[in-house]
């Protein structure tokens, strides 16, 4: 890692020397294209080994930077997904749970100022910053938009998000030289599976089954009808690589590729009956949890890595920071991407799940379900039987759920996760989750 912030550091020396000639008050640091695919499972990406041919122009995104092939997010929703990727912080010191469908512990989901956002630390770093977002959680009225300079809310289809990027880049360009941030929500992987014609005759056109889509238990899913909703699910994967392909031609065509860190990623993924159900938003199973990861900006990252290890996604923020050579805020709670994250937690609803150990438990706190899985076997398939292992997992679940209540107790008393109120077996506690120096 310190020769890694080494070559960050002369990286941006480098660019600093380059641009005093020709631009003195220009900011040399990369600018950042981030894509979150809303609902995007990895193993539907043809990078990440998937049968179908539904990602070109990401697979070759993937050549071009590093593929995270084990990628973990915290939760199976978008609001407590997004939220602890852009905060650094897991569901249970943030506090924005899902409880049900479409329902959270705060209802609705309203981003208080005092958060610290990916965007405003950017934002804080000299960046223009501008979020073009599609998720109707994630609104200027729920707050999502602080940080951003520029925030366009739309929930059509991802070619107007895209166009309206490419145009503010252009636009905010004319009035500033400092590098940009460009976020991209885009809900065209989800529900409800209907991409223009042209991309569904792609997958769906020899299929004679039925569109299908709720969230939960789907046990009289025909398989016809469940092929041809995967088919669908699979085109709009295939539309969405074309707005990929838009987006970073524009930028090349601009110039602006080759310093710009591109990063493309998910919030949870949705289930095709592997576990009995449909949709997002009800379990905590690999389907949901294992999202795609690609970081791509060659100066720094060699071409056609492929990061086998697990990763997490309270990593990724902390990570970009220092690919741009900027300092971790002290309320980001990840380290970096390029070291294996031992203990990772997620959660949804009663549901919770823990990697530790080669393995991950997954525990139901309302049906008392207990599942233990090899940590290699990505969609939960095949169950393991090892007491000594499911207890030592256990421990940490167990910890995990007591730092959740003393968060939870923590914002009912109104006072910070800093306050002097915690007592020394609390902070133990605490410290066991790495969650304090
Ligand atoms: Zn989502």
């Amino acid at each position: 890692m310190n020769r890694f912030k080494h070559l960050v550091a002369l990286w941006i020396l480098f660019g600093a020397i380059s641009s005093c000639s020709s631009n003195p008050g220009a900011d040399s640091r990369p600018n950042v294209l981030f894509v979150l695919v809303d609902t995007l499972r990895a193993d539907h990406l043809s990078t990440y080994g998937y049968g179908r041919e539904t990602s070109p122009r990401i697979d070759a995104l993937g050549q071009s930077g590093w593929v995270f092939e084990n990628h973990i997010s915290h939760a199976g929703q978008t609001v407590p997904a997004t939220i602890s990727m852009m905060l650094s912080k897991v569901p249970a010191e943030h506090g924005f749970l899902h409880k049900g469908p479409g329902h959270f512990s705060k209802h609705p989901p309203y981003f208080d100022s005092d958060l610290l956002l990916l965007p405003e630390v950017l934002h804080d770093a000299n960046y223009r910053t501008g979020g073009f977002v599609a998720n109707p959680f994630l609104m200027e009225k729920h707050n999502f938009n602080q940080g951003f300079d520029y925030f366009l809310h739309d929930q059509g289809r991802g070619a107007v998000l895209t166009r309206a990027a490419l145009a503010w880049i252009d636009r905010s360009a004319k009035k500033s030289s400092q590098p940009f941030f460009a976020y991209l929500h885009l809900m065209d992987v989800h529900s409800p599976y209907e991409p223009p014609a042209r991309y569904a005759k792609l997958f769906a056109a020899d299929e004679d089954g039925s569109l299908v889509y709720h969230n939960g238990p789907a046990p009289d899913l025909s398989k016809p009808d469940l092929d041809f909703t995967v088919a669908l699910y699979d085109a709009q994967i295939r539309y969405l690589d074309d707005l990929v392909d838009e987006l970073l031609n524009g930028l090349q065509e601009r110039g602006l590729l080759e310093n710009t860190v591109v990063v493309l990623t998910a919030d949870h993924g949705d289930e095709f009956l592997e576990h009995g159900g449909l949709g997002h938003g009800t379990s905590v199973y690999g389907e949901l949890l294992r999202v795609p990861l690609i970081l791509s900006f060659p100066p720094l990252l060699e071409p056609g890595r492929r990061v086998e290890h697990l990763t997490q996604h309270i990593d990724l923020a902390p990570t970009l920071l220092d690919l741009l050579g900027l300092a971790q805020p002290s309320s980001f709670r990840g380290s970096n991407l390029f070291e294996p994250a031992d203990l990772i937690f997620a959660e949804n609803g009663a549901w919770r799940a823990t990697y530790a150990a080669g393995a991950k438990l997954i525990v139901n706190g309302d049906s008392e379900r207990k599942e233990l899985f090899d940590e290699a076997d990505a969609l939960d398939q095949r169950r393991l039987e090892n007491r000594d292992l499911e207890a030592e997992l256990q421990i940490h679940l167990d910890d995990y759920q007591r730092l959740s209540e003393l968060f939870e107790e923590s914002r009912a008393r109104g006072e910070s996760v800093d306050s002097s109120a915690w007592t020394e077996a609390e902070l133990e506690q605490l410290r066991a989750l790495g969650y304090t120096e």
